[in-house]
């Protein structure tokens, strides 16, 4: 059984020193004291790790903090991110199939029994030659069903301003194509919230952010908290045994 951590919209800024009345370095690393304590094989950054966007010194302080878990740490670009840069501060993982474009880095590997893509909407888009790949690598190596990590949700999640103003462009897109498995559990974030929307076989699980949460119901920008938090699954055979959402307590 394959226990994973996954943290999500770290939005490091390194010279102001608050913003939405939390600092993020600060929440981070209560997040990074918190899991330290926690029995888990990979950790899994799902974007956004950068605040406005991506840079070498932020990517830089970040793989610093994270040098307890380099061999368990894996990351994904968001839309804050410059995936070139990111990949350059945090190399992909040995034996993984990998994909580098002029903007994007994406790739799948298969770790113990589990079959796992790690993609790249940067750009809001899952684009279409992912999509290929994706279909390529899924024959290839004969997935039925998977897990997937990319940072936009392809589901509504009921957090009404960012499903109104930031969701993912092509969400009928990426849909269709995860119809291509029997199963598929989606592991996301850039909304800042948790939530867990079905449809089909897609189950879309959405992990909070390590920075402040956003008020579910307002149409308009609201903060519900700024307490950080993480979720922790259990993965064996591609299914999902548990998963839970952890936030830090003082
Ligand atoms: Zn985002």
């Amino acid at each position: 059984m394959m226990k994973i951590i996954q943290i999500s919209d770290i939005h490091i800024f390194l010279e102001e020193a608050n913003y939405n009345n939390a600092d993020s370095k600060e929440n981070f690393l209560r997040l990074l004291k918190l899991i330290s304590r926690q029995d888990f094989d990979y950790l899994v950054i799902s974007g956004d790790l950068a605040f406005r966007s991506g840079g070498e010194k932020i990517y830089q302080w970040l793989k610093k903090n994270l040098t307890a878990y380099q061999a368990k740490l894996r990351v994904i670009s968001g839309n804050h991110d410059d995936s070139k840069q990111l990949f350059n501060a945090f190399p992909l993982p040995q034996n993984s199939i990998s994909v580098t474009t002029e903007s994007k880095v994406y790739y799948y590997e298969k770790l113990a029994n589990n079959h796992i893509f790690y993609l790249d909407t940067a750009d809001g888009i899952l684009d279409q030659d992912q999509r290929e790949w994706i279909r390529e690598v899924k024959n290839k190596c004969q997935i039925a069903a998977v897990n997937i990590f990319m940072h936009h949700p392809p589901l509504k999640m009921g957090i009404n301003y960012m499903d109104q103003n930031y969701p993912l462009k092509n969400q009928q897109e990426a849909k269709e194509l995860f119809k291509i498995f029997t199963n598929c559990n989606v592991f996301c974030g850039h909304y800042h919230n948790q939530a867990f929307r079905k449809e089909d076989n897609l189950n879309v699980y959405l992990t909070p952010s390590s920075w402040f949460q956003i008020s579910k119901e307002p149409s308009e920008f609201s903060i519900q908290n700024t307490i950080p938090a993480y979720r922790y699954l259990e993965i064996e055979n591609n299914q999902l045994l548990q998963t839970e959402v952890v936030f830090w307590e003082e």
